[in-house]
């Protein structure tokens, strides 16, 4: 469903990304690890072209994904910050119809509908008219969630969702995550819950200085990593 071909990406003279290519199967979760500064974020912000990037191409099922068409792009593959991107003038139910609306034309009974039942979804049906300043973090990244996922995306790109939150509030975050993998949403996360990588991961990408060290199943990659950099690295975070 989506595949990366010898991404390069600098700042400056810092390279960021030094080509980084894999691909995707549709309904396959995949956990990106790595050290501070490796170029999570940069990769997940190429992906959908929230970045630019000066080498390499990006397909999405099988279609290079044209300069013209970020528009389509970004329709299909939705984004969770670690930061919540949640309008704060706007209610839980509002944020999340807001794409809908706006972006896919709905009409209003129908985005309003879907928007309930999407709350429902990730625990907040009684919290469709709160504002912002009255929920909490692990709250409101779970209405970020719902809004993401009130767009329809194919593929939904996560990084560290959970990492701005209080230890108490990961959980059901993470517990949200895992409903909308088992309902077959193709995921790329950046995190750094080994948990969720173990229990939810089809494949760990570990990645170090803008290159692809090492990847596979999550199993094999914890006890038995290939290389010295995903052992040192594992050995800190496991
Ligand atoms: P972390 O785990 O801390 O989130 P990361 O793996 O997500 O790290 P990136 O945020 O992708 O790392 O950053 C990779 C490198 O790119 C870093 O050296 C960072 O300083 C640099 N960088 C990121 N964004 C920018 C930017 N907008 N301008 C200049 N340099 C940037
Ligand atoms: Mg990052």
């Amino acid at each position: 469903i989506l595949e990366l071909k010898n991404i390069h990406k600098s700042f400056g003279d810092n390279a960021v990304l030094r080509g980084i290519s894999f691909s995707m199967e549709k309904k396959e979760r995949i956990v990106i690890l790595g050290p501070s500064g490796s170029g999570k974020s940069t990769l997940l912000r190429c992906i959908n072209h929230l970045e630019s990037f000066e080498e390499g191409d990006v397909f999405l099922r099988g279609k290079r994904v044209e300069e013209n068409k970020l528009h389509e792009l970004r329709m299909q593959v939705g984004m969770v910050f670690q930061r919540f991107n949640i309008f704060s003038h706007m209610t839980a139910l509002e944020n999340v119809i807001e794409g809908p609306l706006y972006v896919k034309k709905m009409n209003k009974e129908e985005a309003i509908a879907k928007g309930e039942l999407l709350l429902d979804r990730v625990g907040l049906g009684d919290k469709k008219h709160a504002k912002p300043s009255q929920l909490s973090g692990g709250q409101l990244q779970r209405v970020a969630i719902a809004r993401a996922l009130a767009m329809d995306p194919e593929i939904l790109l996560f990084d560290e969702p959970t990492s701005a939150l209080d230890p108490e509030l990961v959980g059901e975050v993470l517990q949200v995550m895992k409903s909308v993998a088992e309902e077959g949403m193709s995921m790329v996360v950046v995190t750094h819950e080994m948990g969720f990588a173990k229990d939810v991961a089809d494949r760990v990408i570990f990645m170090d200085e803008g290159v692809i060290v090492e990847e596979g199943p999550p199993d094999e990659m914890f006890t038995r990593p290939k290389t010295e950099r995903s052992r040192n690295f594992l050995s800190r975070v496991l």
